[in-house]
C-alpha cells in the first residue's frame, strides 16, 4: 500500500527527556502492525539505534542507500551487522543509476559542480521511493549533532516525505552514543577512529585532523561549500 496511513494531528510527542531505549520501545509497541522503517547510512548513531531495536524484534528491516560513492569501510561495516544480526535485513534501496550513467548525463564531478542536485538524484529522491512503504520512518538523528538539527524532536512528522518520524536518539550527545556502542559492542566504522566525525561518500568526506572519536560534527563533510547536509531530512536543500 502506498502512502501513509498514520494521523498526522495525533501529535504522538513523548518526554523531551526520554531515553532512548525507552523511546525504542514505545514505538515498537505503539506502531506494531505498522510499516515501521529504520534508514541508516551506518553511522555510529545508527549502529547504536540498528542494536536497541535487533535487541526487541524478532525480525525488522534497515533500508540503506548505497550512492555507488561509499568507502570500503562502510561496505566491510554493512557486512559485520549482517552477520551479527541474522534477523534483522539491511536493504540496499539506493539509486540504480551508475556513476558512468550519471557523468554522462549531468556531467563529470557532479558533486563538485552541484552536489545539491547529486544529493537529491543518489539520496533524496531514493528515499521518497522507501517512504512510499513506510508508516513510520526511523532515524539515529540527534539534536547536538548540528544547528540545523536542534529543533529535532523525538516524535515528528517529516513533511517532505509525509511520514512518522521517530528519532529516539535525539536527547544523547556523541558521548552517550559511544558509551552504548561500548557497553554492546556494537561494531562501528573504522573511519571513525581515524578522525571522521562522520561518514557520507568518499567525493564529499574528509578527515578533520584532530578529530576524537566522542567528537560530532559536520566539519569534513562536503569540504569548502556551505552545504552540510544531503537534504534527507528537511534541511539543506
Ligand atoms: S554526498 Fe557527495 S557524492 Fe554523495 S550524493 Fe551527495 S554530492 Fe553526491
Amino acid at each position: 500500500m502506498a502512502g501513509n496511513s498514520l494521523d498526522k494531528s495525533t501529535g504522538y510527542r513523548v518526554s523531551k527527556d526520554d531515553d532512548p531505549e525507552k523511546l525504542v520501545g514505545w514505538m515498537l509497541e505503539r506502531f506494531s502492525g505498522q510499516r515501521i522503517v529504520m534508514t541508516s547510512a551506518f553511522g555510529m548513531e545508527g549502529c547504536a539505534l540498528v542494536d536497541m531495536i535487533a535487541a526487541r524484534v524478532e525480525q525488522f528491516t534497515v533500508v540503506y542507500l548505497d550512492t555507488h560513492f561509499f568507502f570500503e569501510q562502510t561496505h566491510a561495516l554493512i557486512e559485520r551487522f549482517k552477520v551479527r544480526y541474522p534477523h534483522v535485513s539491511f536493504e540496499n534501496q539506493g539509486t540504480l543509476m551508475t556513476p558512468a550513467e550519471q557523468a554522462e548525463q549531468y556531467g563529470p564531478e557532479l558533486w563538485k559542480r552541484d552536489p545539491d542536485l547529486c544529493c537529491r538524484l543518489r539520496k533524496v529522491d531514493p528515499m521518497a521511493e522507501v517512504m512510499k512503504d513506510a508508516d513510520v520512518w526511523v532515524t539515529g538523528l540527534r539534536r547536538s549533532q548540528s544547528q540545523a538539527r536542534a529543533r529535532l524532536q523525538t516524535v515528528e512528522w517529516d513533511w517532505q516525505y509525509d511520514v512518522l518520524k521517530v528519532n529516539p536518539l535525539a536527547n544523547w550527545d556523541r558521548k552517550d552514543v559511544w558509551a552504548y556502542i561500548q557497553a554492546h559492542k556494537v561494531p562501528y566504522n573504522a573511519l571513525h577512529e581515524q578522525g571522521y566525525p562522520s561518514v557520507g561518500c568518499t567525493h564529499c568526506t574528509k578527515v578533520v585532523p584532530g578529530a576524537s572519536i566522542t567528537d560530532y560534527s559536520r566539519d569534513g563533510r562536503w569540504e569548502g561549500q556551505s552545504k552540510s547536509e544531503c537534504g534527507l531530512h528537511g534541511y539543506g536543500i
